[in-house]
């Protein structure tokens, strides 16, 4: 990287643009000069494109020819570390820079002034006559002191319509004025007191704190069981980071969550932070980035693009629920935000703190390795105590057919029912049924474009398919063999044991929580509420539920079917049956009531569904952890999936099958190329689908070797293919 870090008007510079293409374009720097790192826009054949001064230009043609930036944004210049960080992301991930500038330049109007918006002060004339509305909005602008409110702002807090304070503005009493919409967040207090911590719960943050102070990067690992205070720990490692002036990211698995996080953030610090995820308005993403940038957010409490926003000063990351699989991104640059987190910190000097009651192997071999710190809370807070875990086995359940509920589980439900307490039905199946089957010929309706079956919602009253996401509604004849009134469900969805737990329990009020059935985050929110205020008597969920929602009067899990993930093909099933299993049974008995979680299980004996029961963690984690290690895979080995695809499957092989032989240059660094086979799902939207899968040993340069090996191929027609490294699923 170039140490230049001014150019003068004329200079060349190299940019790198957004555009696709495989190397940086040379521009004459702008009238005035610019900075390396400089966001500028810059011409593109007949268009305008933005881009980054990445160092000097290259030079080698006509320099008379060189175009000139057009103008440099008035944003503040990209950072080294930012420039640094890309470039790892992009060599450990295999992406072009481009699309790694992209990934981090997710705001729209980046270079655009600030646009502005009407905002309502107190004024200094006098109204002509004082109304209760019209005192009731003067009041809460007096309350506020010298805060601006927009319209809406103001009228919801004073409860008058719009027309009283424009009639208010009218008067002088109330000001209008302009003000840019990029408003620079509220200050976090981090003196503000926090709760008083637990002896266990204290030890955890000192040492946190202790690493904050020392200024370099280190990750530790923050294992607790749900409920002990993971979130009251790290909330006292990001008040450390403010106090030294840094700033803090927070990066949660799921938008659900992110409503009650805030108003424990606002709790603590007394006010809200920045929030990034999809649900924020275009104008919240332009202004929570150029916010970050000047340093004027100091939390950011997002989802894992977060990682990619222009920090300052990063002193804390903090991942929650650091094991869930959405922290993998499989679209686009298949990054996980877990591990490039970790290197983000790295190169600025900042610290990780990965939490989780049911950390990933990947984590637990890196604290074992002594490469992470491991802090451990082990106690739930207060009176809160473990569930009881206990097996229900459906060998021995007098079960009729089409229903899902065993009687062992039936009565623990209605207990909780008589007592006033809730119970959570969990399975992780959405829909109502996965097979919709013809009774007459056999044939079980499945998606046009997609090797997948379609799975009836009888909520939407159609058919979906969970892989592309196509609805059609319910036949009334079977498409194969035209026959009417033979097309039954098979298999339970939430939807099905919800209409099985009307049945059997008619005067309990059940809720259904799951994903598809919400209109919005604000609608699932809103439903999380009133479940916690105690407004159901059965919550029925998929895994949704197991992410961190405190229920305090759930006092009952039932796993529905524990084995259900047990033997899927992937390498990490029996791990993310544990974790799943334990997340989930985490649920129960949160405040003083003590839980009970129940597991409907035809193997009671296999070991992980013993481990799931007994709670021994460490053991289960050596076991796998053996297990991986004698089978040379991730952790303790590495792996590529390949995925190629294209709207014929025979050219699609072809290119698999020549990749397969001219394996050169995985063979010298000791990997070995598996396939090419047709994926688990072999056709999505209408392409098929062929992977291959390459296995390499720990600390074999992998990328290097797979960009050879690919680096030689030409694609034709419509043929595409990705490499995802660290794979975490095998579709
Ligand atoms: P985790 O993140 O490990 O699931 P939380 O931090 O959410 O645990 O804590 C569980 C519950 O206990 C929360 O309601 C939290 O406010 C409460 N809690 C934890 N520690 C304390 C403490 N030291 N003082 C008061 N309340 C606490
Ligand atoms: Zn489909």
């Amino acid at each position: 990287m170039s140490t230049q870090e001014f150019f003068d008007q004329g200079e060349l510079v190299a940019v790198l643009t957004t555009q696709p293409l495989d190397r940086t374009l040379d521009y004459k720097a702008p009238e005035g000069g610019c900075f390396l790192g400089a966001f500028v826009e810059v011409p593109l054949g007949p268009r305008k494109v933005l881009g980054v001064i990445w160092g000097p230009g290259q030079g080698g043609f006509d320099l008379s020819k060189a175009r000139s930036v057009i103008r440099v944004l008035e944003v503040a210049p990209m950072r080294e570390e930012m420039r640094v960080f890309l470039g790892r992301v992009a060599d450990y991930t295999l992406t072009p820079m481009p699309a790694m500038l992209r990934l981090a330049t997710r705001a729209p109007g980046l270079g655009d002034p600030p646009s502005m918006r009407k905002v309502y002060r107190l004024g200094d004339g006098e109204p002509d006559r004082m109304t209760d509305a019209r005192s009731r909005a003067l009041g809460v602008l007096r309350d506020f002191g010298g805060l601006a409110f927009t319209l809406k702002e103001l009228a919801e807090q004073a409860g008058v319509t719009s027309s009283v304070v424009k009639g208010l503005v009218k008067q002088g009493a109330v000001r209008e004025e302009d003000s840019p919409r990029d408003l620079p967040y509220p200050h976090l207090d981090p003196d503000l007191p926090g709760k008083e911590l637990t002896d266990d719960q204290a030890g955890a943050v000192g040492k946190l704190q202790q690493g904050l102070q020392s200024g370099d990067y280190g990750t530790t690992l923050l294992k607790g069981v749900t409920g002990s205070g993971k979130t009251e720990v790290y909330l006292e490692a990001v008040a450390e980071a403010l106090r030294m002036g840094r700033q803090a990211l927070v990066l949660l698995p799921e938008i659900a969550l992110t409503a009650e996080f805030l108003t424990r953030v606002e709790a603590r610090f007394g006010a809200r932070p920045a929030e990034w995820h999809s649900g924020a308005t275009m104008t919240e993403r332009r202004r929570v980035w150029r916010m970050v940038g000047q340093g004027k957010a100091q939390l950011v409490v997002g989802a894992r693009s977060a990682l990619f926003l222009p920090f300052r000063d990063l002193g804390l990351v903090v991942v929650d629920e650091e094991h869930d699989t959405s922290y993998k991104q499989e679209d686009g640059v298949h990054y996980s935000a877990r591990d490039m987190a970790v290197l983000r910190s790295a190169i600025c000097g900042g610290r990780v703190v990965l939490a989780s009651a049911t950390p990933s192997l990947e984590s637990w071999a890196n604290a074992e390795a002594g490469k992470y710190d491991r802090l451990d809370l082990t106690a739930r807070f207060g009176a809160a105590v473990l569930p009881e875990m206990k097996p229900i086995d459906m060998r021995a359940e007098q079960m009729q057919s089409g229903t899902w509920i065993s009687p062992s589980l039936r009565q623990a439900v209605r207990q909780r029912v008589e007592r006033g307490e809730q119970s959570l039905l969990f399975i992780n199946r959405r829909g109502y049924a996965p097979v919709t089957l013809c009774r007459a010929c056999g044939e079980q309706i499945a998606c046009d474009h997609c090797d997948a079956r379609m799975v009836e919602h009888r909520f939407l009253k159609r058919l979906m398919c969970h892989q592309c996401g196509e609805t059609k509604p319910m036949p009334e004849a079977c498409p194969s063999c035209q026959v009417e009134g033979k097309l039954a469900p098979v298999g339970p969805g939430i939807e099905r044991l919800a209409e099985e737990a009307e049945l059997t329990f008619p005067e309990a009020k059940i809720v259904m929580l799951s994903s598809d059935l919400f209109g919005s985050a604000r609608a699932l929110k809103a439903k999380i509420e009133e479940i916690a205020e105690g407004d159901a008597d059965i919550v029925i969920g998929t895994q949704l539920v197991a992410k961190g929602h405190n229920f305090p009067n759930l006092t009952l899990v039932g796993v529905i079917d524990a084995d259900l993930s047990l033997h899927g093909a992937d390498l990490r099933a029996a791990e993310r049956t544990f974790q799943l299993m334990r997340q989930v049974a985490g649920r129960a008995g949160r405040a003083e009531k003590p839980g009970q979680a129940l597991l409907q299980t035809f193997q009671p004996e296999h070991p992980v569904i013993r481990a799931i029961l007994s709670g021994d963690e460490e053991g289960f984690w050596k076991a796998e952890a053996a297990g991986r290690q004698a089978a040379g895979v991730p952790p303790y080995g590495r792996m590529a999936g390949i995925v190629l695809s294209g709207p014929e499957v025979g050219p699609v092989f072809d290119i698999g099958n020549a990749m397969a032989r001219n394996d050169a240059p995985l063979r010298q660094i000791g990997a070995q190329v598996f396939g090419p086979a047709p994926a688990p799902i072999a056709r999505i939207r209408g392409r098929h689908r062929v992977r291959l899968l390459v296995k390499a040993p720990k600390g074999a340069p992998i990328q290097d070797a797979i960009s050879h090996w690919i680096a030689p191929l030409r694609l034709k027609g419509d043929i595409r293919l990705t490499v995802d490294i660290d794979p975490q699923s095998f579709y």
